[in-house]
């Protein structure tokens, strides 16, 4: 046969000479002096080299025993003497053939884990790197934050920067010319970096410096300083001159903030803070930013319970008709009955609300709620009787409100004619377009709209008549000073001569003592609402205490 024979008479010696000869296969006796057959096999098996070897065992003694003892030991297969010559063919081609085939699966394994290797290492390159700039991404500034976090002997900071108003530059340049901006930027930024910091592209047009045992005092002041002033001169870009500016925000480890995460927080929460005094600011992170910072947070994740739980009620405050002060409705309040607290104003959670969206959640419970309210009251009787709700500006903006409003107006079945729905000036004016269409939509359903706050937004009578309004109220901040004939009292006046041309009635807001009361009277304002009246009350209080006799009797 075409097979190179190699023998040897005893176990140790094959055992020793498998390196130089490096066998195919091995036909192995079991019957042998020193060492017996299934030792050699067991002993050559536990080689890793040589693991996957095919051995053959050849014996006299074809016990089943024997048999399973050398299967057991890891032998491949086994012969019986005398060996038949044909059956030794036989044997030897199906195992080389079955050696063949597994060298050839471990060839393609090990190119497999190549590929594998280089493909993880190019999604490592993705991951790690930003494309556009090369910089450091995100996730490889977080990765060496939190490194450095646990070298107890090193200080980290956080330089986080946000761009000005990149957007303008986005949208009046277009996307290429942003790009090439950002790239600009970041080699600008690159120039400030100091030995074995590292400088990231964290967002859009923002970029995080990693600052390992940070300078202090004018050290540190010199160094942002430095930062600024790679921006005072323009970028030319595409034979555009642009100039740019950002702020910036500092955090350090502290014991305050000791993960990667929250440590990019705190600078992000100290650079929103410089956004706040104008561009090129910048500030560093402090305690009173921690505190606050801490209370959101609390304050958002306790406000998803309370929604989850239904902790909110309606308030009602009345609103009256100023010449008989006789009650023509509601405005609906809401108020948060916090289960350690007890009655929380609407000032403390709304604004937090509004900026996680949930404001939208809790519009809707609270229309439900005081639809419900005026069904029931009208059913008893007073039928007369309006209810006016607060829509928050980001409600107002959101595509599913009518659908939603309908619904409510459905499943209450309660009158649309009875329901005004209130919103702030400025949130008017964010979108004046989409709130006509709004106020018409809503007008089609017999929906009364009203414009809340007069006055403290953009203060213009002059675009009152483009909007097709039912109700004004005045704010509050107009009524707290009226005097004859002082400022107040003219604006107040103006207001109401306007709003009797466009036909639009005018509620007062705030009105707290009677000679308030007395000032509107003469002016002829029509409707008032006040702790002169009544402060806002839970249903069952009004029920009791204002609607004592119904209104049709
Ligand atoms: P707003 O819509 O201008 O409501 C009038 C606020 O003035 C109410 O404060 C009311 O309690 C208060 N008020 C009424 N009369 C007097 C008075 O004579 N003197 C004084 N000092 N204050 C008076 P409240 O209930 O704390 O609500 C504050 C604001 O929270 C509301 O101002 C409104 O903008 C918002 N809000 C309340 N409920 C809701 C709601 O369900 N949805 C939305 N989006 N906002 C709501
Ligand atoms: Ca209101
Ligand atoms: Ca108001």
């Amino acid at each position: 046969e075409d097979y190179q024979l190699h023998y040897v008479n005893s176990g140790s010696k094959a055992i020793a000479c498998l390196d130089v000869v490096q066998p195919d296969l091995i036909l192995l006796d079991i019957m042998m002096q020193e060492m017996d057959g299934l030792e050699v096999c067991k002993r050559i098996k536990a080689i890793p080299q040589w693991e996957a070897l095919p051995i053959i065992m050849v014996t006299a003694l074809a016990s089943k025993e024997i048999m399973a003892g050398c299967l057991e030991i890891g032998a491949d297969d086994f012969i019986s003497k005398p060996l038949n010559r044909l059956e030794l063919k036989a044997r030897v081609r199906s195992l080389l053939r079955i050696r063949q085939q597994y060298q050839q699966l471990s060839t393609f394994n090990a190119q497999l884990e190549t590929l594998v290797q280089t493909r993880t290492a190019e999604l490592h390159a993705l991951i790690f790197a930003d494309a556009l700039t090369g910089l450091p991404s995100r996730t490889l500034l977080l990765h060496k934050l939190s490194q450095a976090l646990d070298w107890e002997s090193v200080n980290v900071a956080i330089a986080y920067l946000d761009c000005d108003d990149f957007k303008l530059v986005n949208g009046a340049f277009g996307y290429k010319i942003g790009n090439q901006l950002l790239e600009a930027i970041a080699a600008r930024l690159k120039k400030q970096l100091r030995p074995g910091d590292v400088l990231a592209r964290v967002g859009d047009d923002e970029f995080c410096f990693l600052l390992y045992n940070p300078p202090q005092g004018n050290t540190l002041t010199t160094w942002i300083q430095g930062v600024f002033q790679e921006f005072e001169t323009s970028f030319k870009i595409d034979n555009y001159e642009i100039f740019m500016s950002f702020c910036m925000g500092i955090a350090w480890k502290s014991c305050e903030h000791n993960l990667p995460e929250e440590i990019l927080q705190a600078a992000d929460t100290a650079m929103y803070k410089a956004k706040l005094l104008g561009k090129s600011s910048y500030q560093i992170f402090d305690h009173q930013m921690y505190l606050a910072t801490l209370y959101r947070l609390t304050l958002e994740n306790e406000l998803k319970r309370a929604l989850e739980q239904e902790e909110f009620v309606n308030y009602y405050q009345p609103i009256v008709k100023l010449d008989t002060q006789q009650i023509v409705g509601f405005e609906a309040l809401v108020r948060w009955q916090h289960p350690d607290r007890g009655i929380i104003s609407p000032g403390e959670f709304i604004p937090s609300l509004e900026e996680t969206g949930q404001i939208i959640k809790l519009g809707l419970i609270v229309l439900q709620k005081a639809c419900e309210q005026l069904h029931a009251w009208h059913q008893q009787g007073w039928s007369t009787l309006t209810m006016s709700v607060n829509l928050s500006g980001r409600h107002f903006n959101n595509p599913n409100l009518l659908a939603d409003i309908d619904q409510v107006i459905q499943e209450t079945g309660v009158n649309p004619a009875y329901l005004k729905l209130e919103i702030t000036e400025s949130a008017i004016m964010h979108n004046p377009e989409a709130a006509i269409t709004l106020m018409e939509e809503l007008r089609s359903r017999q929906i009364q709209f009203g414009i809340d706050d007069f006055g403290t937004g953009y203060s213009s009578l002059g675009y009152l008549h483009r909007f097709p309004l039912n109700i004004l109220k005045i704010d509050r901040s107009f009524v707290i000073g009226i005097q004859r004939e002082n400022r107040d009292y003219q604006v107040v006046k103006t207001i109401i001569t306007l709003s009797n041309q466009l036909d639009i009635a005018v509620v007062a807001e705030g009105i707290e003592t009677t000679n308030q009361l007395q000032w509107l009277q003469q002016l002829d304002c029509e409707f008032g609402q006040g702790y002169l009246f009544s402060k806002p009350i839970p249903a069952d209080q009004v029920t009791t205490q204002l609607l004592k006799i119904p209104t049709d009797s």
